[in-house]
C-alpha cells in the first residue's frame, strides 16, 4: 500500500500499545485517517488486547476542585463544558452554589421583606431592573448592616429601591423607636 504518511511499525507499536493511545488519538497524530490505522496496525499484525482496550475507555483525569481546591479524579467525558465536573462532591457544589449560610440567610432576608411589604400593601410595580436592584440591596448588605426603609412602611414608605438604604444595626434600631415613639 503507497501512502504519504511514513508510520513505522515500531512508532505505531509505542502510540497504540505501550502508550495506550486511541486510534483516533493516533490518527490525529499523524494526520491521517482512523482507517489508514487499522489497516496500517493489520499489515504490521499490532492487535490491542482487550483489557487495554477497557482501560482507555475509563481512563480519568485529575482536576482541581472549584470550590476547596482539592485534587480529584474523573472519568473524562466526551461532552464537557457546561456540564463538566467541577468539584469534588455534592458539598462543595452546593457550598459554591449557595455561597454559603450568611448568603442564603440574606436571600431569604429580601424574600420575607418583601412579604412583609406586601402584607402593608407596600409593594409597588417594579421593572425587572428595579426587581435586582432590590434584591442586590438584601444580598450585598454588609456586616453589621440591615436594609431600611427611609420612609417606613408604617408611613406609607414603599418596597422600592429609591426607598431603599443601609444603616448599621444600632442606627436601624434608634430609628424604629423613634417612629414608635412618635
Ligand atoms: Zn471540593
Amino acid at each position: 500500500m503507497k501512502t504519504r504518511f511514513f508510520i513505522t511499525k515500531e512508532d505505531l507499536y509505542e502510540l497504540f500499545i505501550n502508550q495506550n493511545k486511541t486510534r483516533e488519538w493516533v490518527a490525529n497524530f499523524y494526520g491521517c485517517s482512523a482507517v489508514l490505522i487499522k489497516k496500517k496496525c493489520q499489515e504490521f499484525g499490532i492487535k490491542k488486547p482487550a483489557d487495554l482496550v477497557g482501560k482507555n475507555l475509563e481512563r480519568k483525569i485529575q482536576k482541581e476542585c472549584l470550590y476547596c481546591s482539592k485534587i480529584f479524579e474523573v472519568v473524562n467525558f466526551r461532552y464537557s463544558g457546561k456540564w463538566e465536573i467541577k468539584f469534588c462532591c455534592h458539598k462543595c457544589s452546593s457550598d459554591y452554589r449557595y455561597l454559603g449560610s450568611k448568603h442564603k440567610r440574606k436571600v431569604l432576608n429580601s424574600v420575607a421583606a418583601r412579604r412583609r411589604a406586601n402584607m402593608k400593601n407596600a409593594l409597588v410595580e417594579l421593572t425587572e431592573e428595579e426587581k435586582d436592584s432590590v434584591r442586590n440591596m438584601y444580598i450585598n448588605c454588609p456586616e453589621g448592616y440591615e436594609v431600611d426603609h427611609i420612609i417606613p412602611i408604617s408611613k406609607g414608605g414603599k418596597h422600592h429601591p429609591d426607598n431603599l438604604q443601609y444603616l448599621t444595626i444600632q442606627e436601624n434600631r434608634k430609628k424604629h423607636n423613634k417612629c414608635s415613639n412618635q
